[in-house]
């Protein structure tokens, strides 16, 4: 049995799953890191009897490849600089693998999702925040704290992100940037002239995104995709307006309910095959 954990701002989620379907899961709230250790190991130990083989974990970035340490997330209270791998490790006494989360949901539509196994493979979200993940090779790119192109420097003025920038294309585009700039939820900016400037500005950082990692694919998930007309049809065509040098890849919806979890589980199993 593998176990995935996604720590999301609001919520933690641990599941257990197999081949790309989610077969139970327990779901807490978020407090600080020393709170929750103990719900996570609960929630492990009722999920997963005595079968548990090893356990994956999707946390927010950015987030150290070597110590799996989380640096500064946003809007997370006492997680910053704690060793997820080692902490869970040192409780379980099995293989505990932590990535980024767009890296791990990347990894479940690579895995499991109706693009899966084209590669390169490029996975975007596009949600309260953007993310980007990046698979060559049936690997994860990781770099030193994960890919966090969703931060990229794109001009013009949004108010200032959590990183510190105010020119990001996430400071810009993003569903918490849309809603702080008009007040409204982002579904409720859909189709308004403000949209549509935000879908431009976005396919302008997908085009880059293109051309810094030279996908064969191009999949986008995240909860500001879900009405997918009037998402796709405007980023695909800003896409092909912009994109001089490399022909246009395939630019698809997510297909998977839960990218992060099955990613989780997923980073689980192939952690237990490395071992073995
Ligand atoms: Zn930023």
């Amino acid at each position: 049995m593998y176990i995935g954990i996604d720590i999301g701002g609001t919520h933690i989620r641990v599941a257990k799953g197999k081949g790309g379907k989610i077969l139970g899961k327990s779901d807490f709230p978020t407090k600080t890191f020393r709170e929750n250790k103990k719900d996570i190991l609960q929630a492990i130990t009722k999920l997963s009897g005595k079968d548990l083989k090893a356990v994956g974990v999707s946390a927010p970035g950015p987030i150290g490849y070597k110590d799996s340490k989380i640096i500064e997330p946003n809007k997370f209270t006492g997680w910053t600089n704690i060793d997820l791998a080692k902490e869970l490790k040192e409780s379980l006494n099995l293989p505990v693998v932590v990535a980024h989360d767009a890296s791990v949901a990347a990894l479940g539509e690579y895995t499991y999702g109706e693009q899966k196994n084209r590669d390169p493979f490029l996975y975007i979200t596009v949600s309260t925040g953007i993310g980007v993940g990046f698979i060559q090779e049936g690997k994860l790119l990781h770099g030193l704290y994960y890919p966090h192109a969703g931060h990229t420097y794109v001009g013009g003025k949004g108010l200032e992100d959590w990183c510190g920038q105010e020119s990001d294309l996430e400071a810009i585009v993003s569903g918490w940037a849309l809603e702080a700039r008009t007040g409204k939820h982002p579904r409720d900016v859909e189709g308004t002239d403000m949209w549509t400037e935000a879908m431009d500005i976005l396919s302008k950082g997908i085009c880059n995104f293109i051309l810094s990692y030279s996908p064969s694919v191009v999949v986008i998930g995240g909860g500001m995709t879900k009405h997918r007309d009037i998402f796709f049809e405007p980023v695909i065509s800003g896409v092909k307006k912009y994109l001089k040098l490399f022909p246009v890849p395939p630019i698809s919806p997510a297909s998977l309910d839960e990218p992060g979890l099955v990613g989780a589980v997923e980073l689980a199993r192939q952690a237990h095959e490395k071992e073995i």
